[in-house]
């Protein structure tokens, strides 16, 4: 295995400082739990931003560094100002909506491209001076899809993997982007590049042939004298771990006290972030569906929405948030009584032992986002029931519904259907519930992110150096 330099926006660590001091701890998020294990064994290093330092002292940082350097992570300092205008700016306000299919929600004029650009550089030159010959360079996502290119400017003969972790949206709507054509060359610096789907490879495909019109098959594209690889990778969680929580006694006491509270109820469960992309409005209307048709479900179904507060600091953010809480309001105003509501919406975050409870206390899950790169929570719902049972219900518009066929699918959009599902689910025989979930946790620990990794890497590790391409 070749020494591997991961580059991301964000380095997987949480710098906390206090009067004791300042330390870094690792955090556990999904890519972060996939990607250690390479990390480690191939020596190599991370290179990221490690979250706003600027409070800190000169003798604080100067620890951060120190702490950083032993979990081998490098890391790229941002100003405010680049974090407002290269991360909210122009990734979330605009690259974000775009690949997610709102365009109404990019501001008209794009002020921040410079600034991404800048920044895409920034991190060019800090992965190519720690660059030694040999390595594999592996970039993650939407934030950096320039720096392949770069790289392969200063770095012509290294070995260099794109993943794109959120949706590639169909040409019609890539199109729309001023900067396309800088932005597909980007990513053409890579050896490799990687989506969760099938239809995100033709969409990129397609977007290539419009507006580079290089010579390509779908999977294979020859570009500046180069090959170029594309392929669908889809992500997987670390699904031992979630199962191991599920089982433990204290999550399964906490499931037993969540189970107590709702006596008498089912319990349905949604959990995102707090992003206009997660369907939570139309999720909220079909609930109320089903209460306004089905007066037999009325005291019956306690909805859970977990909500985790995310991009407060972009406008389209806090509207959203306005719409969510006046629909909760709306409905537990309609549908509640003295002793109970039928929407719990928590807005806050929620530890990975806390989900597990939740997750196995769920009777039905509701993942309805109507645009989703992948979603990982409707795999940790699945790896967190070893008991085999809950119901499942998932958007098409998730890159997860692509494997999770055994799944109820549902049209995110069709607030009907989605009650129509919701009460399937509802309904549904122990049976089925049991064969269904029997076939997605196949599905989910089989493939879990282990798997991703590993996959995507011997992919890229296999495939012929560019001084190999040239004879
Ligand atoms: N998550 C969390 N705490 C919470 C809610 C969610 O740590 O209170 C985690 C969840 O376990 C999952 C991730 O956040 O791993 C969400 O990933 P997903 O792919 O579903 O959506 P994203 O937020 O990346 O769009």
């Amino acid at each position: 295995m070749s020494r591997l330099l991961l580059v991301s926006n964000r380095l997987p660590v949480t710098v906390k400082a206090d009067k004791d001091g300042v330390t870094v701890v690792r955090s556990m998020g999904g890519l972060a739990t996939g990607l250690s294990r390479p990390h480690e064994r191939s020596g190599g290093v991370w290179v990221g931003w490690p979250g706003d330092v600027s409070r800190l002292t000169d003798a604080q940082r100067a620890q951060v560094e120190s702490q950083l350097a032993n979990l081998r992570c490098v890391p790229l300092y941002l100003s405010a100002s680049e974090v407002n205008r290269y991360y909210e700016g122009y990734s979330n306000r605009v690259l974000w909506p775009l690949c997610h299919y709102m365009l109404d929600r990019i501001p008209r004029q794009d002020r921040d491209w410079e600034v991404y650009r800048k920044v895409n550089e920034r991190f060019a030159d800090l992965v190519a001076q720690q660059y030694r010959p040999g390595d594999t360079i592996w970039v993650h996502d939407y934030q950096l899809m320039l720096v392949p290119g770069m790289l392969r400017q200063r770095l012509p003969e290294a070995r260099i993997g794109y993943f794109h972790h959120i949706p590639f949206p169909s040409s019609e709507i890539f199109s729309t982007l001023p900067r396309r054509q800088e932005l597909l060359k980007g990513l053409l610096g890579a050896d490799l590049i990687g989506f969760h789907t099938v239809s995100y490879v033709r969409h990129f495909s397609g977007a290539l042939l419009r507006h580079l019109g290089p010579d390509t098959d779908i999977d294979r594209i020859i570009w500046e004298g180069r090959q170029v690889r594309v392929g669908a990778f889809p992500m997987g969680i670390d699904a031992t771990a979630f199962e191991t929580l599920a089982n433990d006694p204290g999550v399964l006491e906490e499931v037993a006290t969540i189970r107590g509270k709702a006596e008498g109820q089912r319990i349905l469960l949604g959990i995102d972030r707090l992003d206009y992309t997660k369907g939570i409005p139309r999720r909220l209307l079909a609930v109320q569906r089903v209460l306004e048709r089905e007066p037999a479900w009325r005291g019956r179904l306690r909805f859970v929405q977990v909500a985790v507060p995310s991009r407060t600091q972009v406008e389209a953010y806090a509207a959203y948030r306005e719409t969510v809480d006046e629909l909760v309001g709306r409905i537990n105003g309609l549908y509640g009584g003295v002793h109970n509501v039928p929407v719990h919406y928590l807005y806050r975050s929620f530890n990975e032992r806390q989900l597990v409870a939740l997750y196995r206390a769920a009777d039905v899950m509701l993942v309805t986002p109507v645009r989703d790169g992948m979603n990982l929570v409707a795999k940790e719902f699945c790896a967190a029931r070893p008991d085999e049972d809950g119901v499942l219900v998932l958007s098409e518009f998730a890159g997860a519904a692509a494997e999770m066929s055994s799944a109820l699918i549902v049209n995110a959009f069709d607030v009907e259907a989605m009650a129509d599902a919701i009460e399937e689910a509802l309904e549904m025989s122990e049976d089925e519930r049991r064969k269904r979930m029997r076939a997605l946790r196949v599905q989910v620990k089989e493939q879990d992110v282990h798997w991703w990794t590993s996959s995507f890497l011997t992919r890229l590790e296999g495939l012929p150096a560019v001084a190999e391409q040239k004879t």
